[in-house]
């Protein structure tokens, strides 16, 4: 008999889209005609910038020849998108990295979840809450987590707590830590930390030898001055801080599949016996050896993205979420919500009344309003008490959900 992984079978099933779904199914059976207006989802709901459309097209069409056609390629990505992320994301924005330092990838989803396998069980990881789930179930996976106690937290894990008081700053931790991750512009809560919020993470990591997993998918979605897109624009990130990126909802590639890992040469970590040894060696042999590279096609529509034309379309994708956060924040506002983030994400993160729990609330927009949100509790201990409003929706139904809420 095979004997299988035990940390799986202690992970609880992922109830939180199930659940969601299996409520909105018996919510539709017993109301057919409901106008069901679904803002819980993560995924977008735009179609792919023309100019990605194009170069995958023109890419495929290098394919059928023989002469244009390409087989395996770099498992690291391709030189023609390693130098347009380089150049677009950091060298034109004043930051100095280097394309060896980029890892293409089929999305940061995978990144932030492999990331784990060139890091010891013996690691304290710290992880925000609430949190993008990966993160927990990942190390938990790994047996790095502990056990899981009857509220659903981990033994092991060492939870930040995030809410309205702390303003969604998480505080240091009281015990040392060697993994620390964050998410901004945040998921699920869509607040920030500002440069100066975020140096405060990277001079611990630094003064503790620790490192941070910074994961910066919703880095476009920023539109105020102090917000840092990249932890690279703070100083000395490069020597404690590797950085996941993904072009899913910046460019509408959840379906298409590719995003990037930033690994700093001078970012060091230490072996058992003490020896100083680079990240970027070890992410690079893992990579090679258990990834064959994103799809060239795909790695095209990628770098399609930073064309002159791929930037306007990219931009007008942006700007159209944007104003639909905006819409929400307001409207959320004049109903009488109290609200966070929404200002550089695709998410707005509301309190429910005082003594409802997060599900109760979820329930009652369903079936009061017709409204699918994500209930705050799904996303970890600290989510309990809010919603999530997701911005990805259309405009007539992200306006007509703030009508329904206003009355
Ligand atoms: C959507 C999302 C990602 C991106 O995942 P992909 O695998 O690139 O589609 C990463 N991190 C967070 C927090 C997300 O919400």
């Amino acid at each position: 008999m095979a004997q299988i992984n035990d940390n799986f079978i202690k992970i609880p099933a992922t109830y939180l889209f199930s659940e969601i779904a299996k409520r909105v199914a018996q919510h539709k059976e017993e109301n057919p005609t409901a106008p069901i207006i679904r803002m819980g989802i993560g995924d977008v709901s735009l179609p792919l910038p023309d100019a990605s459309i194009d170069a995958m097209i023109k890419a495929a069409e290098e394919q059928r020849h023989a002469e244009t056609f390409r087989g395996y390629g770099p498992e690291q990505g391709y030189a023609f998108l390693r130098d347009a992320i380089v150049l677009n994301d950091f060298t034109d924005k004043g930051i100095n990295i280097e394309a060896d330092e980029i890892f293409v990838s089929d999305g940061a989803k995978s990144d932030t979840g492999n990331i784990g396998d060139i890091f010891d069980n013996n690691n304290r990881v710290a992880i925000t809450d609430p949190s993008y789930p990966v993160y927990v179930d990942t190390n938990a996976m790994a047996g790095r987590a502990g056990e899981p106690t009857a509220s659903g937290a981990w033994t092991n894990l060492v939870y930040l707590p995030c809410n309205a008081e702390n303003n969604f700053v998480p505080a240091l931790p009281t015990e040392k830590v060697d993994l620390i991750y964050l998410c901004y512009p945040n998921n699920p809560t869509g607040t920030t930390l500002t440069k100066e919020q975020l140096t405060v993470w990277v001079n611990y990591a630094k003064e503790n030898n620790a490192i941070i997993l910074f994961d910066a998918a919703y880095e476009a979605f920023i539109t105020e001055e102090d917000v840092p897109h990249s932890i690279y624009e703070i100083e000395g990130a490069k020597d404690v801080a590797i950085e996941f990126r993904s072009f899913s909802k910046t460019a509408g590639f959840t379906g298409t599949r590719c995003g990037y890992t930033v690994v700093p040469k001078q970012l060091m970590g230490t072996s058992s016996t003490g020896e100083k040894v680079q990240i970027n060696k070890l992410w690079n042999r893992r990579q090679t050896t258990k990834f064959n590279g994103t799809s060239y096609v795909v790695q095209r529509a990628a770098e399609a993205t930073y064309s002159p034309e791929g930037k306007l379309q990219v931009k007008a994708l942006l700007d159209f979420y944007k104003e639909n956060v905006s819409i929400i924040r307001e409207g959320l506002i004049k109903a009488g919500y109290t609200v966070f983030g929404g200002k550089n994400a695709p998410y707005v993160w509301a309190k429910v009344p005082q003594g409802m729990g997060s599900w109760d609330y979820f329930d009652y927009l369903l079936k009061e309003k017709n409204i699918v949100t994500t209930p705050g509790a799904g996303f970890g201990a600290s989510g309990e008490g809010y919603v999530r409003f997701s911005a990805f929706g259309s405009r007539e139904n992200t306006i007509e959900a703030m009508k329904r809420l206003e009355k």
